[in-house]
């Protein structure tokens, strides 16, 4: 059932740029450099699922374990239609960089389903999430390759994973995976956490982003799970929120837009445009949003959103990339010639795997924390790198993207080194 695949991906050779830029600023053997360009295995299956009517359907899926010197290989599971190996290879490389930012004892993983979720039932989406954790057994496990969520999937979708995982190994596996509902072993402090580690990066580093002394307005792209915590944690803050989108539209306001009544429209209706036309908020263009006037920008939805045919529009001083990739190469260029200052993904949105790695302790402890634990050592971590981030970019006068990149190469070269070179050789 599980075969290897294709060979064409410019979003990876897109990222492996980004390893090289950083090796320019490190003393790195080559050797090295070859390996963290390549993912360690990846594996692409063919699910078949009974739908509801007793026909069957095939959706293509792929798991990718992209290096494991730090510990076992760790990224979410995406249901989406316009998935790939290429994107599925890449996010695994952007998780092995964001867990070496952070420090965690990970290496870097991901996977996805080719599937549009919203024309499946949940009985569908139950039975396709099961099939998953089936096709792809062998690669996963609480010592080898542990997933999380991710684009289109949540803690119903864990839920349903780990139980099947249960059952596969014959006895309870709560830290097969992370982001699982509380009943099941989740942490508390897991639904917020992405956006809340952004929160603390936007805090810490607020005098030197020159956010302090700006009006403090905001947009954001994507007002899913990591979109909706950000607009209420930066709302309770003083911040301005101005510019919503989601899929289906965009709204503005230039005297702001309460965060927690954005929240309850578009959990009622499912769309931020249905807060057109309250309190004098104004349905926009999508493609606008970017360009709309504030200080702080946030793409919170998919990749490549900001790129080379509108990064010279964006108006906002800074950009926090709460979401994957969401600024290519030739954007970002534009940005820093524009003076804009890009805090990158595998910092600003490394509070969701710094969570899911304290659930993933708690697991294997079998010991719960409480919330204000989890918060306290959520902030140490992110306030700990941000600022190390911020002082190496200062050091070697990089942008913060490069040094978020050094300092991930550099504790993945001291850990290749430390395990030594010979037993590396795969002809042996
Ligand atoms: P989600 O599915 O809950 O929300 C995604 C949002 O993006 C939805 O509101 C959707 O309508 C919107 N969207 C989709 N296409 C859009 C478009 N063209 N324009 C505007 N909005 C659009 O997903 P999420 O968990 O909030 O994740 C969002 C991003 O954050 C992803 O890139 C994900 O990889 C990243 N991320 C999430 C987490 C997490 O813990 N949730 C952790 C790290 C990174």
């Amino acid at each position: 059932m599980v075969t290897p695949v294709e060979e064409f991906h410019p979003q990876l050779d897109n990222a492996r740029g980004l390893l090289l830029e950083a090796a320019r600023h490190l003393d790195v053997h080559p050797s090295i450099i070859e390996q963290l360009g390549s993912p360690k295995e990846s594996m692409t299956a063919r699910l078949m699922v009974r739908m509801d009517d007793n026909t069957e359907r095939s959706f293509t899926a792929w798991r990718c374990r992209y290096d494991d010197t730090k510990g076992p290989t760790k990224g979410g599971i995406r249901f989406h239609p316009d998935a790939s190996l290429d994107e599925v290879e890449t996010l695994a490389f952007r998780m092995m960089c964001k867990c070496a930012v952070m420090n965690l004892p990970f290496g870097g993983g991901k996977g996805a389903v080719r599937v549009d979720p919203r024309t499946l039932s949940r009985a569908e989406l139950e039975r396709l999430s099961r099939a998953y954790v089936r096709a792809f057994y062998p690669l996963m496990g609480p010592d080898r390759d542990i997933p999380a969520p991710d684009v289109n999937t949540n803690a119903s979708v864990m839920g349903w994973m780990v139980d099947e995982y249960s059952a596969l190994a014959g006895k309870p596996q709560p830290a097969f995976i992370t982001g699982k509902p509380i009943a099941l072993g989740g942490s508390l402090g897991r639904s917020d956490a992405t956006a809340r580690g952004g929160f603390h990066v936007v805090k810490n580093l607020e005098k030197e982003l020159n956010l302090a002394d700006c009006d403090k307005t905001v947009c954001i792209q994507g007002f899913g799970n990591a979109g909706q915590h950000m607009a209420t944690f930066l709302h309770n803050d003083g911040y301005k929120i101005v510019g919503l989108s989601d899929s289906r539209g965009a709204v503005y306001c230039a005297d702001g837009i309460d965060a927690y009544e954005a929240v309850r429209v578009k959990h009622e209706t499912g769309m931020v445009s249905a807060l057109a036309g309250m309190n004098g908020i104004q349905t926009m263009d999508p493609d606008d949003l970017i360009a709309a006037d504030c200080c702080l920008l946030v793409p919170a939805a998919l990749e490549e959103m900001i790129n080379k045919d509108n990064a010279h529009r964006v108006k906002a001083k800074v950009i926090l990339e709460l979401a994957n990739g969401p600024v290519t190469p030739k954007a970002d260029k534009i940005l820093e010639d524009n003076g804009v200052i890009v805090v990158p993904d595998i910092l600003a949105n490394a509070g969701g795997v710094t969570v899911s790695y304290f659930e993933w302790v708690q697991n294997l402890q079998m010991f719960y924390w409480e919330l204000d634990e989890i918060h306290t050592r959520l902030k140490a971590i992110m306030d700990r790198e941000s600022r190390a981030i911020w002082e190496l970019a200062k050091a070697t006068k990089t942008s913060m993207r490069t040094s978020a990149y050094i300092h991930a190469l550099r504790r993945l070269n001291d850990a290749i080194e430390a395990g030594g070179t010979q037993g590396h050789d795969d002809s042996r």
